[in-house]
């Protein structure tokens, strides 16, 4: 089997077969991670020891028979998620020596399930970005060209399993962080509804916008993850109670009769013309397995980078008000008074792009302030939700390119914050709607990776993946791998 291709049914499949043991590939991914983690600095803790006990543990499971599909199944966590004993930075020098005391609910229900923690992957800081180079521990770079970017904030997720270094990993939303790096790394980053998985112990970033989710190689995988990782929470009050469906049972339901909403906000100039290509050729192919296309309109659509650009900013300001200095995190060195320590501790600890939103969202929060900005926006979001409200009367999912172009230059974009904040222009909205979203790999322009979106209506995840699923059975984009990772 090549690992570096394999998908986790494949692997679920030669696990319980004993063909490999849990053992096995632990230590297959430990060493490709070894050989091409220092070039694409995808992790930024590798749980190796920790990962093998795990794996033998599994094994003994699988050795009676025992255990479920993810049992001894290698999975990393973006470094966003708490990990018990284990080193979450959160990209941040301000948590660079901060060891969670406890398991984020998403990362213990994949660890009840049986999967091993082979480390922790690298972000934008705070999950601010959409190139990876926010982190504090450095750029990631994109396998497909390792002189671009990853894309982020989930980049340090999608460069590993796009190079194989690890079949799947978790991620993180609030604007596009699973879908848009997924996109231009090849993979398939699925975005659940907000409340299908549990906040508590995802570091939070804009708390009405988070939701964490994952990066795989296919819908098949995404939808063995999802029902693993998702479900009702008491220690999250946003976490919403309704029962995980079996995803994996309507993979293979027939797309005869969908009907494919696509936006024509979506289609227009701002579109590199190889993405448009890409993406024209796979509503081809899904027309071909029976769906049909219909135009549509979101004519708030214009609206969604403003409006997230001032609610995202106000919800971090409140968040990110907990790292003192005090409780845990950096803390600067002999400071005067609390007044010094608070802000050296602070100044010290966040980076430029965490500094730029906490003072926009300070600002929008502060009275007089407070209702021609945040309210406002508030508003404005509810005219974003009211379009997709309207859209899914008429169509079944939503469809266009999860980014407006592939993967950009590293450096390209950091000087520029407005045309960074520009390449999540298709994410966005649906955060702010709260709905489930995939981005798929779906072709290629000049040779980078290109996503095709699904956003689908609250709770419809199970229909995404199955559009996903049938796409991938007709298709081969999700199968390729990098040649110098192959
Ligand atoms: N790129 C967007 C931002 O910088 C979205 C990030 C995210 O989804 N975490 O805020």
């Amino acid at each position: 089997m090549q690992i570096a291709s394999a998908t986790l049914a494949e692997l679920a499949a030669a696990l319980r077969a004993r063909e490999l043991s849990s053992d096995e590939l632990t230590r297959a991914y430990l060493g490709r991670i070894e050989q091409h983690d220092p070039r694409l600095n995808s992790f930024v803790t590798v749980t190796g020891e920790q990962a093998l006990a795990q794996a033998s543990a599994a094994d003994a499971i699988l050795g009676r028979g025992e255990g479920g599909p993810l049992t001894g199944i290698p999975l990393a966590h973006k470094d966003i998620f708490c990990t018990d004993g284990v080193l979450t930075t959160c990209g941040s020098r301000m948590l660079a020596n901060f060891t969670a005391p406890y398991d984020a609910t998403a990362v213990a229900n994949l660890q009840a399930a049986g999967t091993v923690l082979l480390g922790k992957t690298n972000m934008d800081e705070f999950a601010m970005g959409s190139s990876n180079e926010t982190s504090h521990f450095g750029a990631v770079r994109n396998p497909w060209d390792t002189e671009r970017v990853p894309g982020g904030s989930s980049g340090g997720s999608a460069a590993a399993v796009a190079a194989g270094l690890v079949a799947a990993a978790t991620g993180t939303d609030t604007g596009g962080s699973i879908r848009q790096p997924a996109a231009l790394c090849g993979i398939t980053g699925l975005k659940p509804t907000y409340g299908r998985v549990s906040r508590y112990g995802m570091i939070a970033f804009a708390s009405s916008l988070d939701q964490g989710g994952v990066l795989t190689r296919s819908a098949e995988d995404a939808a063995l993850l999802l029902g693993a990782m998702a479900g009702f929470d008491p220690r999250d009050s946003t976490s919403v109670d309704t029962p995980v469906p079996d995803y994996a049972a309507t993979l293979g339901d027939d797309l005869a009769g969908l009907r494919i909403g696509l936006p024509r906000e979506y289609f227009g100039d701002g579109v590199d013309a190889g993405v448009g290509t890409a993406i024209e050729a796979a509503l081809a192919e899904l027309r071909a397995l029976g769906a049909e296309t219909v135009e549509i309109s979101l004519p708030n659509s214009h609206l969604a980078v403003p409006t997230y650009y001032v609610i995202a900013p106000a919800e971090c300001s409140a968040n990110l008000a907990r790292f003192d200095g005090v409780r845990y995190g950096h803390r600067c060195d002999a400071p005067r008074d609390l007044e010094d320590l608070y802000k050296r501790s602070r100044s010290e600890g966040f980076g430029p792009e965490v500094k730029r939103r906490i003072m926009i969202g300070t600002y929008a929060l502060s009275a007089g302030y407070y209702d021609a900005y945040y309210l406002k926006a508030q508003r404005v979001r509810r005219l974003i939700g009211d379009d997709f409200r309207r859209a899914f009367e008429q169509v079944d999912v939503i469809a266009g390119p999860t980014a407006p172009t592939t993967a950009f230059r590293l450096g390209e974009r950091v000087d520029d914050p407005i045309t960074m904040y520009l390449s999540d222009i298709f994410t966005i909205a649906a955060n702010l709607a709260g709905l489930p979203g995939v981005s798929l790999p779906a072709g290629f322009a000049d040779g980078l990776p290109v996503g095709l979106q699904l956003i689908g209506d609250h709770f419809a995840e199970g229909r995404l993946l199955n559009v996903g699923h049938r796409f991938q059975q007709a298709t081969d984009w999700h199968r390729k791998v990098p040649q110098a990772y192959a």
